[in-house]
């Protein structure tokens, strides 16, 4: 057990206090009497400051050479592997996920220091021939400027390093507007970023609401980029603040992402895939498999082994090694798991397990969800629909693979998909016919790799990937460097052709 932090902002090289000097509260979801952190509970005022700490600080970081910037994000990798059992303390305290997923969250971000620092010494661009004799031509990346970078809590250490890493090699300065649930954790990776030896003002932390800090940053007329991963709702004001300031902006959205079982999958393997899927991170992942879509050859075969097997799932603590399945983040999620229970049960779906939160015993003080399975569902069902974020698996039987993949198709949503099948046609067209950001074959629809894109269509995004060198097209503007070395006027064709 670690004892309470009192966080600060970082802005400019300095921990500091909100301007107004007041502050919130974090609390472990597994038992709310336990204190984690204080934090800032900042405002407008705070989020200029670091704004001015960012804008100053960009002057003189894009001029700093790429490799050099990437040592730095190299350095943080070393630091996060060097703090990662304190880290994943802190992690499975203050946001619930088991211990073992916590050491996971850390090991993406060490993985995402890696790839970025390498890209250090890439940041390809292109050369190309003219159409004149004597001149060059050739792209190059230009960073943007100044990011915000306004992450959940679900991913406390990796969303922040899949934002911030790319973000600084390239060039941009960053101001990082964490989600309140997650004050410490990310407290704890700002003094990692700090101990690496970033300049001051090129990484900055505002700590507080979405409403006071975050909506500061994205109405600001300093901030150039704004990088936002959190819900379709929020997303959408985000989106619109950032058209109507010209922003650049990433946004990286919800999900209701499906698992379809074939009649000819290997059984066992979707069952691993399935419960892994639906139930890892306690349902709160935007890859989270929340929909079971099962050919009707297989239904009851499939659904009595899953049911046994959750059964014997096993709530607790973050922090408790034999936890397999942790706490909601707070009670609003916790209130919002159970109103979607109402809806089901309104809607003529069957409860075939769980279906209450569990107040009994230990647990008592604590925002623990039982793993729930939902059968009778239509994929016109609310709870087919929307967003649930926790604990809950929705049986959707179909007849054909052709109708699965319909079926798969029929969301708002489209950020991961998977596919159990042994026939290899079925496999290819699943590939191409899915419509989502993500598609496993054979694999849980969770599980991403930090060097491939990550992100998602429909409701899910807006167009930009994160991770991999997809990353680099949001961090970088490209500018076209014309060179020409003939001594005379050249019209290009545009002209000279007419
Ligand atoms: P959220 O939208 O409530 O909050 C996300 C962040 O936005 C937080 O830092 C919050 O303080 C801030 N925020 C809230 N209102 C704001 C506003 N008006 N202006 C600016 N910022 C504001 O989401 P959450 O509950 O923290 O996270 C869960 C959601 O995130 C789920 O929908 C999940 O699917 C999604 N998510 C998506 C991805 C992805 O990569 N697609 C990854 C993880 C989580």
């Amino acid at each position: 057990m670690i004892a309470p932090l009192t966080c600060q902002n970082y802005i400019n090289g300095g921990w500091i206090p909100a301007q107004s000097g007041a502050t919130l509260e974090s609390r472990n979801p597994a038992d709310w009497r336990e204190l984690v952190a204080t934090f800032p509970k900042s405002g407008a005022a705070d989020v200029d400051a670091a704004v001015a700490a960012a804008r100053k600080a960009y002057r003189t970081w894009r001029l700093v050479p790429a490799p050099a910037r990437a040592e730095m994000i190299y350095r943080v990798g070393e630091l996060l592997l060097q703090h990662k059992e304190k880290l994943a303390q802190l992690i499975a305290q203050e946001m619930g996920k088991p211990i073992t997923e916590a050491r996971g969250d850390i090991q993406e971000g060490i993985d995402c220091a890696l790839y970025n620092a390498g890209e250090g010494r890439r940041l390809f661009g292109q050369t190309t021939p003219s159409e004149m004799p004597n001149k060059f031509a050739m792209t190059v990346r230009m960073p943007v400027g100044v990011c915000a970078l306004i992450t959940p809590w679900n991913f406390p250490v990796a969303i922040p390093c899949w934002k911030a890493m790319p973000a600084l090699v390239c060039g941009n300065t960053v101001i990082l507007k964490p989600a309140k649930d997650t004050p410490a954790c990310a407290t704890l990776l700002i003094q990692l970023f700090q101990e690496a030896g970033l300049p001051a003002g090129v990484i900055n932390l505002v700590q507080g609401s979405g409403e006071e800090v975050g909506r500061a940053l994205i109405e600001h007329p300093g901030i150039d980029l704004v990088s936002f991963t959190g819900s379709s709702r929020t997303g959408a004001e985000v989106g619109a603040a950032c058209g109507r300031t010209h922003k650049r902006v990433c946004l990286e959205l919800g999900g209701k992402n499906a698992q379809v079982v074939m009649e000819d999958a290997d059984l066992e393997l979707a069952l691993e895939g399935a419960l892994w899927g639906a139930f890892g991170t306690t349902g709160q992942r935007c890859t989270t498999t929340s929909r079971l879509i099962l050919h009707r050859d297989i239904k009851d075969e499939f659904t009595a082994k899953l049911l046994e097997r959750t059964q014997k799932l096993r709530l607790g603590s973050g922090t408790d090694p034999l936890t397999e399945v942790g706490p909601l983040i707070n009670s609003a999620q916790l209130q919002r798991v159970s109103h979607y229970l109402e809806i089901a049960h309104a809607e003529g779906a069957k409860v075939l397990i769980g279906g209450e939160k569990n107040s009994k015993g230990e647990l008592q003080h604590g925002y623990f969800f039982q793993p729930t399975i939902l059968d009778k569902v239509s994929p016109d069902m609310q709870v087919a629909r929307e967003e649930i974020f926790g604990p809950v698996l929705v049986l959707i039987e179909v007849k054909s693979f052709e109708e699965a993949i319909a079926v798969l198709n029929d969301t708002p949503y489209g950020l991961s998909s998977s596919v159990y099948t042994c026939n290899l046609n079925r496999a290819f067209q699943a590939m191409r016919d899915i419509e989502a950001g993500i598609t496993y074959i054979n694999g849980p629809t969770i599980g991403a790799e930090v060097h491939l894109p990550f992100g998602g269509v429909k409701q899910t995004g807006n167009g930009h990937r994160e991770a991999g060198s997809a990353a680099l097209d949001v961090f970088t503007e490209w500018k076209t460097v014309y060179v020409d070395f003939s001594g005379s006027l050249q019209r290009a064709q545009i002209d000279n052709r007419a």
